[in-house]
């Protein structure tokens, strides 16, 4: 059984490594929308995989160096696309959520972003 936890966090961002030109290269802000995913069995006592509230709080560290920040200023994030965004909350998480299999970063309605460690 899969279990998807949706948070959001808005945040600035600019790409360096665009060619001159490129609109990604500007400063700009997007709502991001993360989803973390977690696989396993469901526990015949409690009914769940696991506690969503387990995911909120493992993840609440990491949105707070996130929200309403400029990307590139956080260490390991000096380019920060979607897909490094997305690496660098999976490096984060995994200790804290072996279940953990996906996380999906969404900087736009129609632009998303999934990453399964590797
Ligand atoms: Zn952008």
């Amino acid at each position: 059984m899969e279990l998807r936890k949706s948070f959001q966090f808005e945040a600035a961002h600019a790409l360096p490594n665009v060619p001159a030109g490129h609109k990604c290269r500007r400063l700009h802000g997007h709502s991001f929308v993360v989803e973390i995913v977690v696989e396993g069995p469901m526990d015949p006592q409690f009914g769940w995989v696991m506690d969503y509230a387990d995911i909120k709080a493992a993840f609440k560290p990491l949105w707070e160096q996130l929200d309403h920040h400029y990307l590139n200023e956080i260490p390991g994030m000096e380019n920060p696309t979607s897909e490094v965004v997305a690496v660098w909350i999976w490096d984060r998480l995994k200790p804290l959520l072996p279940l953990l299999t996906e996380i999906v970063v969404a900087e736009t309605c129609t632009a998303k972003c999934v990453y399964r460690g590797r």
